[in-house]
């Protein structure tokens, strides 16, 4: 898509800190990164998030996030990753163009990327059914 951020760095006219490419995907730093290494997968061609990204698409992304675990582990000498993706506005997308973050987490770094909480009373069981209900 023309006017599409990580659109424009696939094609060359904005630059980036690519690290990785193939035939499907891209691999590139995340230009205000949570730690050093913070990189951004996503495919070179556009849709825009998990919901409308083409099947084949996002198996190639799978595959280049694993590749790209692997790599930045070693290659930071981290301690560890976390793999996230945002999907649509209210879930902190801001590039409407599917990516998934890779960011090196290292000992003692003091993040905590996921609040937790415990269930109420029977909201596991309603969860579980409307999800098992929308696979139908
Ligand atoms: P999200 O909130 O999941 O949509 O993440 C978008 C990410 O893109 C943010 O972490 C930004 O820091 C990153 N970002 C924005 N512009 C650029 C750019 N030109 N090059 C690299 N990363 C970028
Ligand atoms: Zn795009």
């Amino acid at each position: 898509m023309s006017d599409c951020l990580f659109c424009k760095i696939i094609r060359g006219e904005l630059p980036s800190f690519t690290v990785y490419e193939d035939e499907r995907t891209i691999a590139f730093l995340d230009i205000h990164p949570v730690n050093a290494g913070h990189t951004l997968v996503a495919p070179k061609k556009h849709s825009h998030n998990i919901f409308d990204i083409a099947p084949e698409d996002w198996a190639a992304v799978s595959e280049t996030v694993r590749l790209l675990a692997i790599a930045i582990e070693k290659g930071m000498e981290a301690d560890g990753v976390n793999i996230a993706m945002n999907n649509r506005e209210h879930a902190g997308q801001v590039v409407p163009h599917p990516h998934v973050h890779i960011i090196p987490r290292f000992k003692g770094d003091g993040l905590k990327l996921m609040p937790q909480r415990s269930y109420e009373a029977s909201e596991a069981e309603e969860s579980q059914r409307k999800i098992v209900g929308a696979l139908r």
